[in-house]
């Protein structure tokens, strides 16, 4: 089946080309400390042996960048950097990578006093110079505050394509095109609108499409798929990540599930009417990586799945993530979250910090909570 592509530019990255009717590449991110060269490097090359197009390295630090040159020499893989808050290790990595993604929502950290314009001229410097491309990457958890307060807390959608737009443009004004978007939401219903309504505005970027958060198989999987039906049935997409909350030697499945979710729409076998039931109990997890708190946190988020199956029936979210760096910003809107520290979780209901708690007394500070909230749902009911 033919399927339709949006006019997009056509963005090389590395040794893949996405965009401008190109074959939808399909990445994933390693979950290893990045610092921790063999585990890493192993993750790699499983990656690479699933037939990852792209596969994405978290950097903090001037030793995780070290360690990735290192591992791009050992592996040869097709890399990307992911940078949050400490962009300026672009230059220590750029030679050894394809891409580079930064988080509007994130550059604010460091150098508080230096513009954003600054540092994103910065990090197009570095990729131009280095053969480089780079991902605007907008994430529902870290959008950036001065886009969220020009908007009704409601509206999540609205500040991340102003972001988005807005990066764009900039980018576009400083003669730097070799760029793609992504616009993540750990809900799928938000994902295709987000990027349905960023399409309608820039048909000619390609986009990154993903459901962040999207949680332990089978459920990360449909969600997913859920939301790449509805926008790569439509045109809308050009390279595909699968977050998935797996144990790092199930890292592969994110490339199988993409290539599967992919083929399956390409030959019509779409599932999109099966409606993700949020009218039940929704686990939100990440899918880890190198700054994970924690290497309890996988172990944990499946834990906290099988604790809860008793509340299926409930129109209840929780959300369970690896660390403070989009863990505050998803768990806000959770009924019930888990975010993870070195040595404890914290645990919130909503936006109110509901304390701390070592790792092997989590479970029964959630459970608690848990019931409590399925009562208030019964008196709901009741009521
Ligand atoms: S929440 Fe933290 S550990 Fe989880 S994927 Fe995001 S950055 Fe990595």
């Amino acid at each position: 089946m033919e399927l339709p592509r949006n006019p997009t530019r056509e963005v090389i990255i590395g040794s893949v080309t996405i965009g401008a009717g190109h074959d939808i590449a399909v990445q994933s991110m390693t979950a290893t400390k990045t610092h921790n060269i063999d585990a890493t490097v192993g993750q790699v090359k499983a990656l690479q042996e699933a037939g990852a197009d792209l596969i994405r390295v978290a950097v903090d630090s001037k030793k995780d960048a070290e360690a990735l040159v290192e591992i791009s020499k050992q592996t040869g893989a097709n890399l990307s950097v992911d940078l949050q808050e400490n962009y300026k290790v672009a230059e220590l990595i750029a030679p050894h990578v394809a891409k580079l993604r930064y988080n509007p929502g994130h550059l604010y950290h460091h150098e508080r006093e230096k513009p954003w314009q600054e540092k994103v001229q910065y990090i197009a410097n570095v990729a131009k110079e280095n053969d480089c491309a780079i991902r605007v990457g907008v994430n529902c958890g870290s959008v950036d505050p001065e886009k969220l307060i020009n908007y009704d807390s409601n509206d999540s959608i609205s500040p991340m394509i102003e972001s988005a737009l807005e990066h764009c443009e900039f980018l576009d004004s400083i003669g730097f095109t070799r760029y793609c978007v992504s616009l993540k939401d750990s809900d799928p219903a938000k994902v295709i609108e987000v990027n349905q309504r960023f399409a309608a505005e820039r048909n000619d970027i390609p986009l990154h499409l993903g459901v962040t958060e999207a949680g332990i198989p089978p459920d990360g999987v449909i969600k997913t798929r859920i939301a790449f039906e509805q926008l790569i049935s439509k045109g809308i997409g050009d390279t595909v990540r699968v977050s998935l909350t797996v144990p790092n030697d199930r890292k592969n499945e994110e490339i199988e599930a993409g290539r599967q979710i992919l083929s399956d729409i390409a030959s019509g076998k779409v599932r999109s009417v099966v409606k993700f039931d949020l009218d039940s109990l929704n686990i939100i997890s990440c899918p880890s990586c190198s700054r994970v708190e924690n290497e309890a946190f996988v172990d944990l988020a499946m834990q906290v799945k099988e604790m809860t199956e008793y509340a299926k029936d409930y129109a209840i979210t929780i959300a369970v993530m690896g660390c403070r760096v989009n863990g505050p910003g998803e768990t806000d809107d959770a009924d019930l979250g888990l975010w993870c520290a070195p040595n404890f979780v914290n645990l919130k209901k909503g936006e109110i910090a509901l304390g701390a708690y070592p790792y092997d007394e989590i479970l029964t500070h959630l459970k608690k909570e848990l019931d409590q909230l399925i009562e208030e749902k019964k008196s709901e009911k009741v009521g």
